[in-house]
């Protein structure tokens, strides 16, 4: 039962908006928005005067699309119940939590000894609280922002309690982590970096890079990976791992991957009117890419416009999709390979998959990680796991890709050890199309000359020229 500030807040309020209805969430029955930034206000107010500090956080509901996707309505309606459930009993007098928007919580506590405990019993009641009828269990993630150490009002405390919630998300922090003055400067200098991104997008500032794969066994030119570049006048060059993720964050990777399949394309149709035939055009594609509703069909219209003739498009993705949506990822892929799209596993090995989930996943080729690759024929360690993950996916029977490929030494064993193809600066870094151009009318002589250590060498008699000039040097 509410008592003294509470229950005079909760009556002053509702006598003055005479509508109950419009201040508590029917799902839940906790609390509204509208309810929540009345009552911080006054709660702040009276923080003041009292010198008391308040903690504010914010709790995101992470699988809430998923839930209500699988379950509709009322799959979604038990998560955020369960989540709710978990939440109210961590409040007391002069506390409130309330059900903020459709996936976020938040909850206002007095700051006190106690919190750091007490938030941790939170997140763990809210993440590990088994849904009734369902096997699913609620997936947050937390951030707390304090009155007044970090925001006087009420509206920046929200906000904040916010960024750390989304800091929280995006590193898949188990615990609340707590907003810090850095978290803001991020955001700003994330928010010119995308507004520029925008801008380089309308004026045409980001082209296109290819790099080869070469087959390890008979040196031809197996495909083509195409990595965006990105100039900007006064920054320079801007790397993708640090463009990438600010695109993924905002509405800009859809744009960026029909703009980079497109230029692919494009240039595919200037390669084969010169005479070169790649088997493979490698695109990459982000999980928010995979994820938008008409993926396949932004595929499809490019490929109608842009048709590769005897070339097959495969596209990039990374593990993280299957360990978010592994259901999603399947449907996807599988929808692509329905229309002639081979699909690679990029990077694979330095994320966690459960090998089992591996299994009868619609994939092509797996894409061994350069962290492997490295030094593979200098540590036993690394040879064992490169050939392990060669192993897999033929049994799997997919091919496998090593990416990074630097010195002839890794050349030779990645060879040894079966894997079929692979891409590096060894053989070409990755350049723009003029550039490729150049490089595969010179690749037929340049694959069999010493740079390789005779790894392309097909007879005997050229595999000796080659071992006496390596001697010779
Ligand atoms: P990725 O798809 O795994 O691409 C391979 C990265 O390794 C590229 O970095 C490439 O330049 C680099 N690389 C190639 N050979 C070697 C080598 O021998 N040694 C070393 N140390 N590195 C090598 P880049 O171009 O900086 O791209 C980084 C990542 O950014 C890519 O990794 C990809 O995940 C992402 N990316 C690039 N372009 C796009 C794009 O258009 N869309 C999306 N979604 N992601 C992209
Ligand atoms: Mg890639
Ligand atoms: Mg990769």
């Amino acid at each position: 039962m509410p008592t003294g500030f509470q229950q005079s807040l909760d009556l002053e309020f509702r006598t003055q908006l005479q509508d109950y209805g419009l201040h508590y969430d029917p799902t839940t029955g906790l609390p509204n928005s509208t309810f929540f930034r009345a009552w911080i206000r006054r709660r702040l107010e009276l923080a003041a005067t009292r010198n008391e500090e308040i903690v504010l956080i914010w709790v995101d509901v992470l699988n809430l699309r998923r839930e209500y996707s699988i379950g509709g309505d009322e799959g979604a309606s038990r998560l955020v119940c369960t989540v709710a459930d978990a939440l109210r009993p961590w409040t007391s007098d002069e506390e409130l939590a309330c059900r903020f928007s459709d996936r976020c919580f938040l909850i206002a506590l007095k700051r006190d000894e106690c919190l750091e405990a007490r938030l941790k019993l939170i997140m763990d009641a809210a993440s590990h609280r088994s849904m009734r009828g369902s096997e699913g269990k609620p997936e947050v993630a937390a951030g707390f922002a304090t009155f007044p150490e970090d925001a006087t009002t009420a509206e920046e405390l929200i906000r904040l309690a916010s960024l750390a919630a989304a800091v929280s998300s995006r590193t898949r922090s188990r615990t609340a982590v707590r907003f810090c003055a850095e978290m803001n400067t991020a955001l700003l200098h994330e928010r010119s970096l995308e507004k520029d991104l925008r801008e380089a997008l309308r004026a045409n500032q980001l082209t296109m890079v290819y790099q080869p794969q070469i087959d390890l066994s008979t040196g031809e030119i197996l495909g083509v990976e195409s990595l965006t570049r990105w100039h900007h006048p006064t920054r320079g060059w801007v790397s993708p791992a640090h463009f990438i993720p600010v695109a993924e964050r905002s509405n800009l990777i859809d744009e960026i991957f029909s703009h980079s399949l497109r230029c692919l394309l494009t240039d595919a149709a200037q390669w084969r009117a010169a005479g070169f035939h790649l088997p493979s055009l490698a695109v990459n594609a982000s999980p928010a890419n995979v994820r938008h509703e008409e993926f396949v069909q932004i595929v499809e219209r490019e490929l109608a416009a842009h048709p590769p003739g005897d070339m097959q498009l495969d596209i990039e993705v990374t593990e993280s999709l299957l360990m978010d949506d592994e259901e999603l990822f399947v449907e996807r892929l599988s929808a692509l390979r329905a229309i002639g799209v081979k699909v690679s596993l990029d990077d694979f090995g330095t994320r966690y998959t459960g090998f089992n989930a591996l299994k009868g996943l619609p994939l092509n080729t797996m894409k061994i990680d350069k962290c492997f690759v490295h030094g593979v024929d200098r540590s036993s360690q690394a040879q064992s796991l490169c050939r392990t993950i060669v192993m897999m996916a033929g049994h799997l029977r997919l091919s496998s890709v090593a990416e990074g490929i630097e010195e002839v030494g890794e050349l030779r064993c990645l060879k040894r050890i079966g894997c079929q193809g692979g891409q590096g600066y060894l053989f070409q870094r990755p350049v723009p199309n003029r550039e490729f151009m150049q490089f595969m009318r010179e690749w037929p002589t340049r694959k069999k000359s010493t740079e390789f250590g005779g790894a392309f060498v097909d007879d005997d008699a050229s595999l000796e020229a080659v071992e006496d000039s390596l001697l010779e040097a």
